[in-house]
């Protein structure tokens, strides 16, 4: 069943003919939103909005209160915006550390990808203190990786994921923390070991900004559909939508260098 937005009043998605909805906080979004990272917030809305499911939304500014939420984003940024970012992390730790433990859902794009992490060091400056979501690590490399990503998953169909890095952070993985992709164009997590990203439970991490989720429409169902089982306790297939500029779109990115 292929439904676009014109379609949605007819064709509404419900469980025991309840509407759907998912909850979404954008954390430090005035801080934290390097190259358009507000398009996977666009993204989720919208396609959740195609298919009837109600969005609750918070925005999350310095010193506000974070509540439960089935989804969390927080994008990249610069190393000065980082570091405010990570004394409010720090104070959330705990609290994050349960929605995670309760199968929230994370997406963190490049520094707010960091953050998630034990710490980010960047060049000539203290280290920043993570939040340990991720059993993973930063630390500034001497270059400054730049230019399109083409990856390969094995967590959604089709297994490619396309987007745009720009960082210096190196960043390595550990324990049962497992990269979302390998890199077969662009630099990944750290240029060396092919990897790219990062998740353990619900929480996603990636370098590719772009953004990332509208030329990789199927993470962000992949994404949606995970937000609504922790939020209903089982497994709701998503209606399929007209992804066909989407789809297009991630083609013609798929082995674009720089
Ligand atoms: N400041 C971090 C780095 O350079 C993250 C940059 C970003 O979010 N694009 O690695």
């Amino acid at each position: 069943m292929i439904i676009r937005g014109f379609d949605v009043c007819d064709i509404i998605q419900t469980v025991e003919n309840k509407k759907l909805k998912i909850s979404i906080a954008h954390l430090y979004p005035k801080l934290l939103n390097l190259y358009g990272d507000i398009g996977n917030i666009i993204t989720l809305k919208k396609r959740c909005e195609w298919r009837g499911i109600e969005i609750e939304f918070e925005e999350i500014d310095i010193g506000d209160e974070i509540k439960e939420h089935d989804l969390y984003f927080i994008g990249g940024g610069q190393d000065k915006q980082q570091r405010d970012v990570a004394k409010e992390l720090l104070k959330n730790k705990q609290n994050l550390s349960e929605q995670r433990d309760g199968g929230a859902v994370f997406l963190a794009i490049c520094g707010g990808y960091q953050l998630l992490g034990h710490y980010y060091q960047p060049h000539n400056a203290e280290r920043l203190e993570g939040i340990s979501l991720l059993d993973a690590y930063t630390v500034a490399g001497k270059k400054r990786f730049i230019g399109n990503v083409t990856a390969v998953t094995s967590l959604v169909q089709p297994n490619t994921l396309v987007g745009f890095e720009n960082h210096s952070g190196l960043t390595y993985l550990q324990g049962d923390t497992k990269p979302i992709a390998y890199v077969n164009v662009g630099n990944g997590n750290n240029g060396q070991d092919k990897s790219e990203g990062a998740y353990y439970k619900n929480v996603f991490g990636t370098y590719l900004h772009g953004s990332f989720l509208p030329k990789n429409p199927h993470f962000a169902d992949f994404l949606i559909e995970l937000a609504l089982e922790k939020r209903y306790g089982e497994k709701i297939v998503l209606n399929q939508l007209d992804d066909y500029i989407e789809n297009r779109t991630h083609q013609i990115l798929i082995g674009k260098a720089y």
